[in-house]
C-alpha cells in the first residue's frame, strides 16, 4: 500500500487503485456479471424448452405452479383418478373437474364421462368471476392459447 513499495500504483477513473492499463477489480466484476447473465439466459432457455412436452400450456405460470401441475398431469396420465388428487366436479357444470394445485391455483379438466382431459390452470382471480357463468367458463376453458403450437 505504501507509495514507496508500489511506486506506480495509480487511481483509475472508477476510483480503485492499482497497476496496469485498466482496473482489474472492475474487469473481474464485469466478467462475473457477464457470466451470471449468460448462466441466467441459459437457464431461461432450458426452462422454456421444458414446456414443449406438457399436455397443456403451462407457460406464464409461476415456476412452482408449473412444476406442481406437471406432477398432477403425470399422475392423471398414469391413470390416477381425479378424486385421488382431490379433484371435484363443478356443481353447475358437471363435465368440468377442478383439481387443486395450490390454495390459489386450480387445474381445470374436461370429463367426457370416461376420461379426464386437462384443459387449463387458472388462479382464483381468473376463475372466480367465471365460476357463476358456465358459458363464459366453458368458452375460456376451450379457447385456444395464442402461444400453443
Ligand atoms: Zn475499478
Amino acid at each position: 500500500m505504501s507509495r514507496r513499495r508500489r511506486k506506480h500504483k495509480k487511481r483509475f477513473a472508477c476510483g480503485h487503485r492499482g497497476f496496469g492499463q485498466y482496473c482489474h477489480r472492475c474487469a473481474a466484476r464485469q466478467a462475473r456479471n457477464r457470466a451470471q447473465l449468460a448462466r441466467k439466459e441459459r437457464q431461461r432457455v432450458e426452462w422454456q424448452a421444458t414446456f414443449a412436452d406438457d399436455a397443456i400450456d403451462l407457460r406464464g405460470l409461476p415456476r412452482h405452479i408449473a412444476l406442481k401441475t406437471r406432477q398432477v398431469l403425470t399422475e392423471l396420465s398414469e391413470g390416477t383418478h381425479y378424486w385421488e388428487v382431490s379433484g371435484k366436479r363443478l356443481h353447475m357444470i358437471r363435465e368440468v373437474v377442478r383439481i387443486p394445485i395450490t390454495r390459489r391455483y386450480r387445474l381445470l379438466c374436461h370429463h367426457d364421462g370416461t376420461t379426464v382431459k386437462p384443459l387449463k390452470v387458472m388462479s382464483h382471480e381468473e376463475y372466480n368471476p367465471l365460476f357463476r357463468n358456465p358459458k363464459r367458463l366453458l368458452a375460456k376453458l376451450f379457447s385456444r392459447d395464442r402461444s400453443k403450437r
